[in-house]
């Protein structure tokens, strides 16, 4: 099934990094009109130069995911712009942690929770609301497979990608019948500056994430960016709850 998005409005958080660019733009090859959003603007703005460039209509908005008047802002500006709110990817994310549990410090541990969970919670409160008062929705929000199992040197990042996927099932079922579908994605080790910072905090990680996945490289933004769209679109009208998986088998081991 070819999946489109014409006449579709779409936002994007995080929209400025790999697996969020590469989902902005391939939500606007399918058509859709898109409105991209991060907290570092000359990231975003490159991101909406890129989307126009491609023809597809595109507005940039400028929000922390941490606060609330800027979340609900950004929803309302995005209404204001579209018209509506078809589709929300709610990926922005921190991960910071790259040391064992006992070593990581309180404020590390706000920070990773206050993007990670507190964000997606705070984007779909105000999305839910847009989305009840014109009749439905779709909602994907960027977990991890340290949302599945644990990660070492990661534990508060894997508690808040646990904490998404908790977000997202029970948004599924409370609105499932308001014509709202809440799915996850899990990405594995995926291409993006993130793995650059992991990669430099300890070297090691570049020679063992690779093997880690039993189709035997690491993911590419495009590859999650295609399950994003799936899950947002109509080709995947019975499916809510979920916590897709884009890992290369790393979480079947
Ligand atoms: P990235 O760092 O390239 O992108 C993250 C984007 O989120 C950045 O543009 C950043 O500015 C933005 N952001 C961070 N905090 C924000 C905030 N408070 N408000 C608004 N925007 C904020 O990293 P990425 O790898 O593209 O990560 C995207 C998502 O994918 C994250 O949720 C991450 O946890 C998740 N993820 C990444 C991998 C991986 O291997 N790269 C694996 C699993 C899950």
């Amino acid at each position: 099934m070819d999946i489109r998005f014409d006449n579709k409005v779409v936002l994007v958080t995080g929209g400025g990094g790999g697996i969020g660019r590469a989902s902005a733009l391939a939500f606007a090859r399918a058509g859709a009109k898109v409105a991209v959003t991060d907290r570092d603007v000359a990231a975003g703005e490159e991101t909406t130069a890129q989307v126009k460039a491609l023809g597809a209509e595109a507005l940039f908005i400028a929000a922390d995911v941490m606060q609330a008047a800027q979340v609900q802002a950004m929803v309302t500006q995005v209404v204001a712009h579209f018209g509506r709110l078809d589709c929300a990817f709610n990926n922005a994310g921190i991960e910071e942690e790259h040391m064992r549990l006992a070593d990581c410090e309180e404020a590390t541990f706000d920070r990773i929770m206050g993007v990670n969970v507190k964000g997606v919670w705070l984007c779909m409160k105000y999305q839910i609301a847009q989305m009840l008062a014109q009749g439905g929705g779709a909602i994907v929000n960027t977990a991890s497979v340290a949302g599945l199992v644990g990660a070492p040197k990661m534990s508060t990042y894997s508690a808040s990608k646990h904490a998404v996927i908790g977000l997202t099932k029970s948004a599924a079922v409370e609105y499932g019948r308001k014509g709202i579908r809440v799915n996850a994605v899990c990405p594995g080790v995926i291409r993006t500056v993130m793995l650059e910072r992991a990669v430099q905090a300890d070297p090691k990680v570049a020679a063992t994430v690779a093997g880690a996945h039993p189709i035997g490289r690491i993911g590419e933004p495009d590859e999650v960016a295609a399950a994003v769209l799936w899950l947002s679109s109509d080709a995947s009208s019975f499916v809510t709850g979920l916590a897709h998986t884009v890992d290369g088998g790393l979480t079947s081991v």
